[in-house]
């Protein structure tokens, strides 16, 4: 007899944006001459851009003629784009890495919830609270965690390091032992981005403690405050106790084209094996579960790389950070309290009058027909809060955020 997999089990009631995308659509049949103006969920509206679409095209084309079709690539990804990747980190953020370290995915996602799977069962994982839910339930399909406690709200066995409004949305590393301190700035929910100090100190403990840091960074083409790291390797030591993940995402629009990056460096320790272990174990991995990305997006990805690509990525990134400034001037002026939005797409906004997350999600879209994202379903430390996406086209934001103003 088969049985289900008890870790899958633990898992809690569905995943935040299927109850989000239900309550739309419930009041959607209840209001059928309305539309829900949708601030919710992180996905890219914008289009691809012209170097990035161009080089895809050359990439179709090289792919309908015999002479130059190719099948499956290197599971680590194609070569050029490794490179690009490498001479990004290089110019960019002064961040020399091997071409080895590099593994291209097909989105950071994937790779946040499958990163667990080559360490031990045993590793304690610490994860911010709020976060990216990926985290969370990664680990608890992956057998790291404990049950569900339906008093306090947790899983046991998770270290959680609360962000609030007190600690400026950073938490300090934890008081207790972690094996896989989970990461992500610039932050979503709370938008909150760590200065170097405050990374540094993540580091110190992962080398006091023997812990490897797991470093999400998805967003960090939206930093704009001088000083702020946008890849933990810029941090000193970092090579021996992170990983980082990256994305295309939300600065190509690769949202449905699909690609990321992993970073293993050979240089990462494991308490019970020899140092290139985990490197080895990653390569494992992706080269029995995963048979590389898309050349098409590989494709693109090379453009989005180069100069004139870096140019027009940030030209989109720049849209969307012009829509989170219209949001959170909007949002403040209508009296609410709110953070992040400024080396982030998010708007991480308080509820007003003690309402909960869910609450204050359903009297939005009651009263302004804007659909938001409910904090609590990020964490238990993001109840009393929403978040509010600045993916969108301009003159939707613009109207949502009348609508919030007028009727808030
Ligand atoms: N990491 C974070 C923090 C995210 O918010 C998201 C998507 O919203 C992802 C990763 C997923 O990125 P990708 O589209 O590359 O899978």
């Amino acid at each position: 007899m088969a049985f289900a997999n008890e870790d899958f089990l633990r898992l809690q009631s569905g995943y935040l944006f299927p109850e989000v995308a239900r309550r739309i659509s419930a009041w959607q049949q209840k209001h059928r001459d309305e539309n829900v103006m949708r601030l919710s969920i992180g996905n890219t509206t914008e289009a691809l851009t012209p170097c990035i679409t161009a080089a895809m095209y050359r990439k179709l084309e090289a792919l309908s003629d015999r002479n130059t079709y190719t099948g499956y690539g290197d599971e680590q990804g194609d070569t050029p784009l490794r490179e690009a990747l490498r001479n990004h980190y290089q110019r960019e953020y002064g961040v020399n890495l091997p071409l080895s370290a590099f593994f291209v995915s097909d989105g950071a996602k994937s790779d946040a919830a499958n990163i667990q799977s080559i360490f031990s069962r045993s590793s304690i994982p610490a994860i911010q609270d709020p976060a990216y839910p990926v985290y969370v339930d990664s680990n608890v399909a992956g057998g790291h965690t404990g049950c569900w406690n339906a008093e306090t709200e947790e899983y046991s066995g998770i270290v959680y390091m609360r962000s609030d409004a007190e600690n400026g949305f950073i938490p300090l590393p934890p008081e207790e032992h972690a094996d896989l301190v989970y990461l992500c700035f610039p932050n979503n929910p709370t938008g909150a981005v760590a200065t170097r100090e405050q990374l540094r100190a993540f580091v110190d403990y992962a080398h006091r403690e023997k812990a490897i840091i797991i470093f999400d960074s998805a967003y960090s083409d939206y930093i704009e405050t001088e000083g702020i790291p946008h890849s933990i390797y810029e941090i000193e030591g970092a090579e021996d106790c992170a990983i980082e993940i990256g994305s295309f995402s939300k600065n190509a629009g690769f949202t449905g084209v699909r690609l990321g990056w992993t970073i293993v460096p050979e240089a990462l320790k494991a308490e019970n094996a020899q140092e290139g272990t985990i490197h080895r174990l990653w390569n494992r991995r992706q080269c029995t579960f995963f048979n590389g990305a898309s050349n098409i997006a590989q494709a693109g990805g090379i453009a989005a790389l180069s100069p004139e690509g870096r140019k027009e990525c940030m030209s989109l990134v720049g849209y969307y950070k012009e829509n989170a400034r219209i949001i959170r001037e909007g949002i403040t002026a209508s009296g609410l309290e709110c953070y992040g939005g400024i080396d982030s797409p998010y708007i991480w906004t308080a509820c007003p009058g003690g309402l909960s997350s869910w609450d204050f999600f359903d009297l939005l879209l009651e009263k302004a027909h804007v659909a938001v994202t409910p904090g609590s379903g990020f964490g238990k430390a993001g109840e009393g809060f929403v978040r509010i996406s600045s993916y969108g086209h301009r003159e939707n934001i613009m109207r949502a955020v009348t609508a919030i103003r007028e009727n808030i």
